[in-house]
């Protein structure tokens, strides 16, 4: 059985791009998915591409309508199973970094565990 992974923006220079990755890492700690790298998924990298070929389910978590994350999997051959804007999904508006908060955070982990517990697309 392969990993869950999640592909997460990680935008620093908003509350929402930080809200993924902050997010994201509560769930990985917690051993409910692995935050596979972006950035070398970005370059080629075929570790990467080997491991998420294994995967049993890809989530793109991005902060923003701008889907940094869901466009660089698609680009690179990995269309992720579910992928979850939080400026959309959440309705928390971008801003700064400076506005972050706990129940923001929360609220993002719960939608994160439930896009990875949704069924992958060769079960349905
Ligand atoms: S999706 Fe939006 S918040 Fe995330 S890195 Fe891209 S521009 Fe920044």
């Amino acid at each position: 059985m392969g990993e869950r992974a999640l592909l997460v923006c990680f935008g620093g220079m908003s509350n929402v791009g930080t809200l993924t990755g902050l997010a994201a890492l509560e769930v990985a700690k917690a051993g409910e998915g692995t935050i596979f790298c972006l950035a070398s998924l970005a370059n080629g990298d075929p570790m990467v591409e080997r491991r998420l070929r294994e995967a049993r389910r890809i989530v793109a978590v991005d902060g923003c309508p701008l889907a940094c994350a869901r466009r660089i999997a698609e680009r690179a051959g990995f269309p992720p199973h579910a992928a979850l804007v939080l400026s959309e999904d959440l309705k928390i508006p971008k801003g700064p970094p400076s506005g972050l908060s706990d129940m923001d955070r929360e609220r993002a982990e719960v939608a994160i565990r439930e896009a990875l517990r949704e069924q992958g697309r060769s079960e349905e």
